[in-house]
């Protein structure tokens, strides 16, 4: 049996029917969503965990975490190794979410824009880069000195090439935002070692693309992307989103898209052609709306598809359908 979840985590769906119905027009019934399922595009499995240990002091397992999700319908995950520590332990992850039945993860591997930095210098402590917000490298110190930012990478690749069920390479890309000036060449020369990689491992490239918008489309430009690349946690405006329709690239929408201030998200995800749209969580981070405020997981994806369906004026049932065919398509499953 699964353990129930602590409080403050997850609420579950169902008993929150009354709200979101009340709060979303035009929805279907709850039980006609469930009949397809959802996807979380996006998620780090890990962190939920750590996450949970460390603010409400209850240790659970993959294995709950993959029960909790099954009562909210959902069908497919992709889980996010995007650190070293987790990119090495990401096939005993994979092999814990294959006990559970009815619900199928797959995983990705990249080193992080915000962890290149930290891997710059290796074995030089005094060279190490801080970023700005906090990732203060002695906490990290061990693996961040044991592999600079090639031998990294080189994992990666392994890790990539050895596991059958790892799909992404990602996230990758750049993070303008906790990444002071002297980080931005470091997080290019990665990301173009992520392209790469992705192309000679025919894997989906997965982005992150925090406040660098330009850059990124210009580095995709420039070394000819992968077949197929996705911008996780979407967080551009509808001229960004066209010129991602116009080159294929997949648009995965997580939390953010539920907020209130995000109308230029909201016209973005309307503006788009309807085969290149994703759901995701970005979990333990971005909780969508009405639960801000709690720990995030893939359990919540219906309610970012609830209101992802209703701006679209699609019901939630062909919205379920759209998505998981373009799963198929954005991750060759
Ligand atoms: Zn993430």
């Amino acid at each position: 049996m699964a353990k129930k979840l602590p409080a403050g985590f997850a609420p579950l769906y169902f008993d929150l029917e009354e709200k979101y119905t009340k709060k979303i027009p035009n929805l279907e019934s709850i039980s006609d969503a469930n009949q397809t399922g959802f996807i979380d595009t996006h998620t780090h499995l890990d962190m939920i965990l750590s996450d949970i240990e460390s603010i409400t002091g209850s240790v659970i397992s993959i294995e709950d975490i993959l029960e909790n999700c099954k009562q909210t319908n959902m069908k497919y995950l992709f889980h996010n190794a995007c650190d070293l520590e987790s990119i090495l332990n990401i096939s005993n992850v994979l092999d814990d979410c294959s006990n559970v039945d009815n619900i199928q993860v797959f995983g990705g591997v990249a080193i992080h824009p915000n962890e290149t930095v930290l891997h710059n210098n290796a074995n030089n402590e005094s060279e190490l880069e801080v970023a700005p917000d906090g990732l203060e490298p002695p906490e990290f110190r061990d693996i961040h000195y044991d592999y600079d930012l090639g031998q990294a990478i080189s994992k990666v690749e392994e890790i990539a090439k050895n596991d059958k069920r790892i799909k992404i390479i990602g996230e990758t890309g750049l993070d303008y935002f906790r990444t002071g000036p002297s980080g931005v060449d470091i997080q290019k020369n990665s990301f173009r070692e992520h392209i790469r990689l992705a192309k000679e491992l025919n894997l989906t490239l997965q982005i992150h693309d925090r406040e660098a918008h330009q850059d990124v489309i210009d580095i995709l430009l420039s070394d000819i992307s992968p077949e197929r690349v996705v911008f996780h946690s979407f967080s551009a405006d509808n001229t960004f989103a066209q010129i991602c329709a116009e080159n294929g690239w997949f648009m995965s929408f997580s939390g953010p898209v539920t907020y209130n201030k995000n109308t230029e998200l909201r016209e973005a995800l309307c503006g788009i052609p309807k085969e290149l749209i994703l759901t995701e969580t970005d979990a333990p981070f971005l909780t969508p709306e009405p639960i801000r405020g709690t720990i995030n997981t893939p359990s919540n994806v219906p309610i970012t598809a609830l209101y992802m369906a209703s701006y679209l004026n699609m019901s939630i049932s062909d919205f379920s359908q759209q998505i998981i065919k373009n799963m198929t398509n954005a991750f060759d499953i």
